[in-house]
């Protein structure tokens, strides 16, 4: 069997962060998933004022004071993101490609993504559409692929990709220098829509149409209904009472994820709440 977790984090912003240093404080057995930037939102934030204690800081400079801090509580990144998970009645099975993490609780901190979905993006979910580019590049050997990114970590997952596909597009949704492999082609255009017949056959953007197999849609996070099936949502936000219970028993959500203001602070005060709620649960059983 698998080692098993006492909490799972899911995000590594500062609702997730927060959680992390709180459940390791209460002596429990934690994982935690993210990215080692923590937070794409972290980083773009050029000026932060309402953050207490930390007055004129740039984002920059908050994501190096929680990385200190994490690393002085010894608490690791793991990074890989979770693409399901499973409530298994015991225990939580989170899901990354074939590899499979058990936890006890689970705590989802995976923040929002602000942009809407692409007409076709969710009918063809499945159909040739997908959100984790590893998981399901093999099903595209040789075939002509798209990829349509939302931040600079996609990169990699594309160079992974283009070893595979027979051809691939690269639609970066952000400025900057790419570093892509050279057979990747890169698009420089605004999506419309994704077309097909009973799976997705053609991407087509503003000023072209691209005839592909399948299209990778890749966002800082996923909705989470899609996460974890049976996760009761309000609107785009996971539904939590004032403990930051979901409706499913032992997984608890915080940040962004739950609804606004979204706010560092905000984030971070949940984030306790979740942990301690977790514990309390953990603590029962
Ligand atoms: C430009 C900008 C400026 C801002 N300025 C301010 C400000 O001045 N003051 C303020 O209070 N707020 C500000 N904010 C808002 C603030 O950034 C957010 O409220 C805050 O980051 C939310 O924290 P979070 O932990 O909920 O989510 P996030 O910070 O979004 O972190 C979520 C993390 O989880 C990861 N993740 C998601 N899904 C998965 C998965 N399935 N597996 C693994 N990892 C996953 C994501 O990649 C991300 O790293 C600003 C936001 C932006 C964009």
């Amino acid at each position: 069997m698998s080692e098993r977790y006492d909490i799972a984090i899911v995000g590594s912003g500062p609702a997730g962060l927060e959680a992390a240093i709180n459940a390791v404080i209460r002596n429990k057995k934690i994982i935690l998933f993210g990215t080692e930037n923590l937070s794409n939102k972290l980083i773009k934030a050029p000026k932060i004022n309402n953050y207490l204690g930390s007055f004129d800081v740039t984002g920059k400079e908050l994501m190096q004071k929680f990385k200190e801090h994490i690393s002085a509580m010894n608490i690791n990144i793991v990074e890989e993101r979770i693409n399901n998970i499973y409530a298994m009645g015991e225990y939580f099975a989170l899901m990354v490609n074939e590899k499979m993490y058990e936890a006890k609780t689970v705590i989802l901190a995976g923040g929002v993504e602000y942009t809407k979905p692409l007409k076709g993006e969710e009918e063809f979910l499945g159909k040739g559409v997908g959100y984790c580019a590893t998981c399901d590049a093999p099903l595209y050997k040789g075939k002509k692929v798209a990829i349509i990114a939302y931040n600079k970590d996609a990169e990699k997952d594309a160079n992974y990709v283009s070893e595979l596909a027979g051809k691939l597009y690269y639609v970066p949704m952000y400025e900057g220098e790419y570093s892509l492999n050279s057979s990747i082609e890169i698009i420089k255009d605004k999506p419309i829509e994704i077309t097909g017949d009973t799976s997705a056959e053609k991407l087509i953007l503003k000023n072209e149409e691209l005839n592909v197999d399948g299209v990778f849609v890749l966002k800082d996070s996923v909705s989470p209904g899609q996460l974890m099936p049976g996760l009761e949502m309000e609107g785009e936000h996971i539904k939590v009472n004032r403990n930051m219970e979901t409706n499913i028993a032992g997984c608890f959500a915080a940040g962004d994820c739950v609804g606004k203001p979204y706010q560092f602070m905000k984030a971070t005060g949940e984030g306790q709440i979740a942990a301690l709620s977790a514990v309390s649960y953990l603590d029962k059983k």
